[in-house]
């Protein structure tokens, strides 16, 4: 076993242990003990928490509130209508030159927001058999020329599975660009680690990683490091953040998330209006507020700072721009 996936292993799964790492009691929350999509949080991450702070923003995300088994009108299981948009198993097509592979469903943190919480990975982690079928259909359809791993989280899969993809996508030539959709760097930095450096190095297609990260806290000096090393290698970061009351719903606290990813040498990419997924509605921004933040945000940075609002609806080709004259600027 590598280092990471004995840390992967070691992650927090049980309530009261995590309450207590961080000196809070039962009573400081509203928790509890979900029946599926439990408590899952590396260490690593628990460490970038402040103690004794029951709104941390990095505990909300990954905390089970009792909010989430109440019942909320418009939120459902499969928000994006992808189970329609699955030619093969393990195979999203949903954009005309893009195509994503679900590499595992498995994730090393159990984001409570996450819109894919209910998505039947079992039944879509690809075989040897479904892995060519996947590969096939990627190599007969020229107008695809990025493909992006994801899942779960596609770093939950060992270097040498990761590297037998990397090798076979790189036969396949128009495809220019792979794309990593990943968090595990940042809550585990040392998912990063030589072998994987190397495979990226290595590989002849250019590599973007889009990290997931939501607030400036989760950047610290270890991931900082990582990123440059990922820079070193090559590779194009680029941030996506989900736009998440109580945890980064206001201007001044994406401005510093901006800045700190600029620091750590990663680009904004999107900030996602949030899917409405069962059991996420404490998340929830209304439409009218979002586009208020994001007139701040866009009044407080500089422009290439400035991820761009996006929300999905189902069966559009494309992850579709908020309209912002919808709603007047403040
Ligand atoms: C988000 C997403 C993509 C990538 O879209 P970009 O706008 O290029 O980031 C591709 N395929 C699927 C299924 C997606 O959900
Ligand atoms: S890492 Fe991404 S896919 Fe995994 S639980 Fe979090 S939001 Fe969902």
């Amino acid at each position: 076993m590598d280092d990471w996936q004995k840390a992967l292993a070691n992650a927090v799964s049980d309530v009261d242990e995590l309450l207590g790492l961080l000196d809070l009691s039962a009573k400081d929350v509203q928790s509890f003990t979900p029946k599926r999509f439990g408590l899952r949080v590396p260490r690593a991450f628990v460490a970038k928490m402040q103690p004794k702070n029951p709104n941390d923003p990095l505990l909300l995300q990954v905390l089970p509130q009792l909010d989430e088994t109440m019942f909320a009108a418009g939120y459902s299981t499969d928000p994006l209508a992808e189970n329609a948009q699955n030619p093969i198993k393990g195979l999203l097509h949903k954009y005309q030159n893009r195509a994503l592979i679900t590499l595992t469903g498995a994730c090393a943190v159990h984001c409570r927001y996450c819109f894919r919480q209910h998505f039947d990975y079992q039944s879509n982690m690809p075989s040897a058999q479904v892995k060519a079928e996947i590969l096939a259909y990627l190599a007969a359809d020229e107008k695809i020329n990025e493909v992006l791993l994801s899942g779960g989280d596609p770093l939950n899969v060992s270097n040498r599975r990761l590297a037998q993809w990397l090798d076979e996508l790189a036969k396949i030539k128009h495809i220019k660009t792979i794309r990593i959709h990943t968090r595990l760097p940042v809550v585990l930095p040392s998912r990063v680690d030589n072998a994987f450096l190397d495979m990226l190095k290595n590989c002849p297609k250019h590599i973007v990683m889009v990290l997931h990260i939501n607030h400036a806290n989760e950047i610290d000096e270890t991931f900082a490091q990582k990123c440059q090393a990922l820079k070193q290698a090559g590779v194009v970061l680029l941030n996506q953040t989900v736009l998440l009351k109580g945890v980064n719903d206001d201007a001044k606290t994406l401005a510093a998330l901006s800045h700190a990813l600029f620091d750590a040498g990663i680009m904004p990419y999107y900030l996602h209006i949030l899917d409405k997924v069962a059991g996420a509605a404490h998340f929830d921004v209304p439409m009218a507020q979002a586009v208020a933040i994001y007139w701040q945000l866009l009044a407080r940075v500089s422009g290439y700072l400035v991820p761009k609002l996006v929300q999905e609806l189902p069966n559009r080709p494309y992850k579709t721009p908020v309209d912002l004259h919808k709603f007047a600027a403040d």
